[in-house]
């Protein structure tokens, strides 16, 4: 227990930090689905969107500690007002805000608002791991504030965050890797998880297979509320039409990009 406490509160940055380089260093000498153009250059123009983050940093903390410290103070939520195992409702909670991040993430695709921000993890023609830090800033403030209020309503505890985090950022890191994974692991992991290889569909050009595959972790809403697709990762085609162009891709370009009127591709054309 105190190696999994300990294990728990590293700080998320440094995780961060060591999965760059380590999956740099792998996507640079493995074999990969797709070859990309300048990595140096991509990797660096997506660990800028990092730097805001890092900025956002104590805004995150304060938002998140103070969420769970009302919780604890007046014992909010479902989970404080029934007599529940503490290990369900750990796992409950997990669960939970996994579901939080499904709903969130449709409803950045649902409205034309919320997906100018989001558009911008979408817009990545050449995705690489580096693809998981081109967050919008708001975008990220969005999930976390669907994660607080789903947080308060169930009375969810700060150690499912802390365990929910510690699966994420890796989780995030793999799904974006450009690089080939064994078929096996689909089938072993697949049933429950929201594999690489279907979290690349996500990011498929096409904007039926964009509106897919919404989960973070678990595959069971896509499941649930039938946005489950798939199409074989040779096949797919990496970010958005109205996106192509290496100053389109550039750091400065997409922080502007959801002030500016830009008109979706025609699918047809
Ligand atoms: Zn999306
Ligand atoms: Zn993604």
């Amino acid at each position: 227990m105190e190696f999994i406490n300990s294990l728990l509160e590293l700080d998320p940055n440094h995780i961060l930090f060591v999965l760059i380089i380590v999956f740099f260093v792998l996507e640079t000498f493995i074999n990969r689905p797709k070859s990309v153009g300048s990595k140096m250059n991509h990797l660096f123009q997506n660990f800028l969107f990092q730097v805001i983050v890092f900025a956002m940093g104590s805004l995150l903390a304060f938002i998140i500690i103070t969420t769970y410290g009302w919780i604890d103070d007046y014992q909010l939520g479902l989970f404080n007002s029934v007599a529940v195992p503490y290990w369900m409702k750990i796992a409950a909670g997990v669960i939970l805000l996994d579901f939080s991040d499904y709903w969130v993430h449709r409803w950045d695709h649902r409205f034309p608002l919320l997906w100018r921000q989001h558009r911008v993890h979408h817009s990545d023609t050449s995705m690489d791991a580096s693809t998981s830090l081109r967050v919008y800033p708001t975008d990220l403030i969005f999930f976390t504030v669907g994660e607080m209020a789903i947080s308060i309503i169930f009375g969810i505890d700060i150690m499912s965050m802390n365990i929910f985090l510690f699966i994420l950022i890796p989780m995030l890191f793999l799904q974006h890797t450009n690089l080939n994974y064994p078929v096996w692991i689909d089938k072993v992991f697949g049933w429950f998880l929201m594999m690489p290889n279907y979290h690349k569909v996500h990011h498929e050009q096409d904007q039926f297979y964009t509106d897919s595959n919404y989960g973070t972790l678990l595959i069971l809403w896509d499941k649930l509320f039938g946005t489950f697709k798939i199409k074989p990762v040779k096949e797919i085609n990496y970010g958005l039409k109205e996106f192509i162009g290496s100053d389109k891709q550039s750091f400065l370009f997409q922080i502007r990009s959801p002030f500016m009127n830009i008109r979706p591709v025609d699918k047809e054309s």
